[in-house]
């Protein structure tokens, strides 16, 4: 037996597994209690929803699945869209074999640490669901949340039935507490038009809106790795804002996430440094912050550190270095993250360091975007005119022709006045 953890044993006497409900049976107790034993071993269970099915809900929930893996969470994967479990085909499982500890399901491992359970996995045939009338489909959605043992996780990210109907409400009663929704779109008016009735759904749930992705937003050149606007994108973005819920950002139409579903490599962790797979790491930034939120020690930690920086500001120079896999990135405009060294050149020490994901690609918007975050230099391997002078109207400092090294041993050589640049590499 691999369920351990009993209710009797748990401390928590708030905990309504505790007592038997007015007007619930027994089996009906010791059901509810099965659930609530194996959901609650689960710190975050997020709902992947969408006003409707085609608009990558699926694909969106694989990789925020495996981006949160790649941080080093423990994650569970669980599909419960009844009409279109589509998690096998995105990670080429099809043919994978579902084992059973007689009481309990065990989820398939997959990259690392993320495990992944679909009720596809289970069907008979592609159209079994169909069938089903509304009351066994509950049972069905209520069995697979209850008999699935994942021990314990740190986020459990829930492919749930697309649109607002029966389906999404059986998953979003069943699962207790969610820490909340993300909300797939497309840029579409008619698209937005759902998402807001999911947001209504949600709040009438009482379920947290953790935030809105605009899915196929723009198109990413195969060759180049450009991204294009080719229909009108930013929709999501401005309901969000009139719905009052977080904007977690957009991910391209990208013809490799296509293929990368179709070979089953999960796009998120095999094409880590495009543009796409950046654009799902920012996704889940907001995510792992309200983690952090929950810990006040750190914050505490984290305002002393802020104070003692106010008070060494005034002899700081914060130097912006492009990086790319630990490394200077020689093309800052598509680099994964900056980093930002604070050091004081009088006294020839580096004080600090931060690493910030790198904001999504748009022509002209860095300069100012690190000079928002302070920035007054930027050390890069190439840089055209035209981003030099943007630099330069924001009063940081360019320099051009760095080697593609770590960035603390650029920072310090920088610091020392050793720093040998070479030619400006960039072409454009
Ligand atoms: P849903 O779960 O909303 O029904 P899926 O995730 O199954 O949608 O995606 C539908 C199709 O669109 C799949 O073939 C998938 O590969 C493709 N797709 C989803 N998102 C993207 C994207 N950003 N770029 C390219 N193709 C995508």
């Amino acid at each position: 037996m691999t369920d351990k953890k009993t209710c009797d044993s748990c401390s928590d006497a708030s905990c309504s597994s505790k007592t038997q409900l007015p007007g619930e049976k027994l089996d009906q107790f010791i059901e509810r209690q099965q659930l609530m034993r194996r959901l609650c071993e689960i710190k975050h269970k997020i709902m992947v929803l969408s006003g409707k099915g085609g608009v990558g809900k699926s694909t969106v929930a694989v990789n925020l699945a495996v981006t949160l893996a790649r941080e080093g969470k423990t994650v569970g994967l669980l599909d419960v869209d009844i009409h279109g479990p589509s998690i096998p085909r995105l990670l080429n499982l099809e043919d994978s074999r579902v084992e059973g500890t007689g009481e309990a399901l065990l989820p398939v491992p997959f990259d690392g640490n993320l495990k992944v359970m679909s009720i596809g996995f289970l069907l008979q045939g592609r159209d079994a669901a169909v069938i089903w009338r509304g009351p066994m489909k509950y049972g069905v959605i209520k069995q697979f949340l209850k008999d699935v043992e994942w021990g314990k996780l740190d986020y459990l990210i829930v492919d749930s039935p697309p649109g607002t109907g029966d389906e999404p409400l059986s998953v979003c009663q069943l699962i207790q507490d969610p820490a909340g929704a993300v909300i797939v779109t497309t840029p579409q008016e008619l698209a937005l038009l759902d998402v807001r009735k999911s947001i209504t759904f949600c709040r009438q749930l009482n379920v947290p809106v953790l935030g809105v992705i605009e899915n196929m937003s723009g198109f990413v050149c195969p060759k180049c790795g450009e991204l294009t606007n080719i229909f009108d994108s930013g929709g999501a973005e401005r309901m969000a804002k009139e719905m009052n819920v977080p904007f977690l950002g957009r991910i391209p139409i990208d013809p490799a996430l296509v293929l990368a579903c179709d070979a089953g490599t999960p796009f998120a962790a095999f094409h880590a440094e495009t543009e796409t797979a950046k654009a799902f790491r920012r996704a889940i930034r907001p995510i792992l912050d309200r983690e952090r939120g929950a810990d006040p020690a750190r914050d505490s930690a984290e305002t002393v550190v802020l104070e003692t920086r106010r008070e060494e500001d005034k002899n700081m120079t914060r130097i912006a270095i492009p990086v790319a896999q630990g490394r200077l990135s020689a093309h800052f405009g598509h680099c994964e993250e900056f980093a930002l060294i604070d050091a004081d050149l009088d006294a020839k020490i580096i004080r600090g360091k931060e690493m910030v994901a790198a904001p999504e690609h748009q022509p002209g918007l860095l300069p100012k975007w690190l000079a928002e975050r302070g920035a007054n230099v930027i050390i890069a391997g190439g840089m055209g005119m035209r981003a030099q002078s943007l630099f330069t109207e924001q009063n940081i400092a360019v320099v051009v022709g760095a080697p593609a090294e770590e960035p603390d041993a650029i920072a310090q050589k920088y610091v020392a006045g050793t720093l040998t640049t070479g030619t400006n590499i960039c072409d454009h």
